[in-house]
This record gives C-alpha cells, structure tokens and sequence, in this order.
C-alpha cells in the first residue's frame, strides 16, 4: 500500500524567533504549490509560537524536538505533551541521538515519551540507530531491534496508530556521510519486521519510516527513490529555506 511520505526539519538548537520568522517568509513562497508530501519544521521550543502563526493556513505542521511524559508537575525545566497540543503543535520527535548521547535518553525513556505523546494525540517521530562501533561491530541489527522492542513497549496497534519512526544511523548525523539507498533499506526493513511483530502485518505495512543522517539537495531524490524509505528527518540542510524547500520537492 502506499505511504504518503513525510519530510520533516530538524532545526536542533538553531534559530531564535525573529530568524524563524524570516526563514519562513523565505521557505513559504517555495513550497507554495507543493502538496505532494506532508512537511513538518521542529524547531526549538521558544520558537514554536511563531513558527505556528506564520504556517497559518499553510500545509506544513510544527513540531516539537522534545517532551516530558508527565502532564504537568513540578518538573523544572521541562515541557509536556499537553501543552504542546495546546499550542498547536501536531508532532513531536522522540528519543533522537543528540538526546540520547548529551541528555541522558535511554529506550525506556523513549517508551515514555512515546506512549505521553500518543495519548495526547500528537504524531511522534521516534528516533532509531546505530553508532558506527555498532555497525563496525556487525550489531546493527542487534541495537535496532532492542531500539524498537523497547520503544513499542507496553503499546497497542490502535494506539500506535500515529507512529512514526525515523532511521538515523548515528554515524550519518552532521557528518556529511550519508548511509546509501540499500543500507537504509536493509535497515527499515528490520523497523518494519519488528513493527509487524509488536503490532502486526497491516500496521507494518502502513508505518511511516523516514531516513536521516545528511540528507542534502543532492542526494534526497536517490533516498526518496527507494520503496521503503518514507521520507526524511533532514537537520543541518534544514536551516537554510532553498536547501530544505530543494529537498522537500526532491
Ligand atoms: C538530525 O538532526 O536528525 C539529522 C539527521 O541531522 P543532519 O541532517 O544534519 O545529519
């Protein structure tokens, strides 16, 4: 069955709000008659406000590049599905290397995440992948499934409805390195066989697995070609309005 594919931004901890402001007074104008795919921009929580007025009426949705499970609570520093949809935010990325290496994120913490951002109604966008003494180490597939037996932990098919789940090998992350068409096909199709078993056939066959890891202009059309890649979590090449609308429209 066909995918729509999704291609969503990363901005990481880039931009302030007059930036974001003037990114999208750029970005629009670009992607104005495109409506194949479905676009999402995260960007950091303080910008989240404006970016939502200036995609007014537009086809792109905003998404968070973080939550906190609880609902509300005295929990410093930290923000919740809850308000995320009341701010009208729509999807919210889960568990992404950066948090995991830097931040302390651990499979049981994405299960979390995961399981507050669904009960909330938010799409999220769960990261997955190897670092490179992984792969080197002939445990890609090892990590990717844990990855993803944790991660689909505790869930149902009906709950699980929004997933999302985004191949990132780790070595590919801001290093210009990008992994080709086939290796990251061998590894969604990894994805969607523990998808089959934690939820079964027909859910697998309609999940959503983007790749990232250095998606450019140049290489988004090779990627995008291929059947089991349904689009793409793009970071660095996401900043710039041409770069990311030249790779929204690969
Ligand atoms: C990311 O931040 O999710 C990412 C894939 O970054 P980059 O495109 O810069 O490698």
């Amino acid at each position: 069955m066909s995918r729509k594919k999704l291609i969503a931004a990363n901005w990481k901890m880039y931009k302030t709000p007059d930036e974001t402001k003037r990114f999208f007074a750029d970005f629009l104008p670009l992607v104005s008659a495109h409506d194949r795919d479905e676009m999402v921009v995260c960007p950091p929580f303080v910008d989240l406000h404006v970016a939502l007025e200036c995609v007014r009426g537009e086809r792109i949705g905003i998404g968070a590049q973080n939550l906190y499970w609880k609902s509300e609570g005295a929990f410093t520093g930290e923000v919740s599905s809850a308000m995320l949809v009341a701010l009208g935010c729509t999807h919210v990325i889960i568990g992404h290397s950066e948090r995991r290496q830097y931040f302390g994120e651990t499979d049981d913490t994405v299960n979390l995440k995961l399981k507050a951002a669904l009960e909330h109604g938010l799409t999220p966008i769960v990261c997955v992948g190897e670092v490179l003494e992984e792969r080197e180490a002939g445990l890609t597939e090892d990590v990717l499934r844990r990855q993803c037996v944790r991660a689909f932990h505790a869930l149902s098919a009906r709950k699980a409805e929004a997933l999302v789940i985004a191949y990132e090998p780790v070595w590919a992350i801001g290093t210009g390195k990008t992994a080709t068409p086939k290796i990251a096909s061998e590894a969604h199709i990894l994805i969607r066989g523990e998808a089959a078993k934690a939820f079964g056939e027909q859910f697998a066959s309609q999940l959503r697995i983007l790749y990232g890891g250095s998606v450019k202009p140049e290489n988004s059309s090779a990627l995008m070609a291929e059947p089991e890649i349904d689009g793409a979590l793009v970071g660095g090449a996401s900043l710039d309005p041409k770069s990311f609308a030249a790779i929204v429209k690969y």
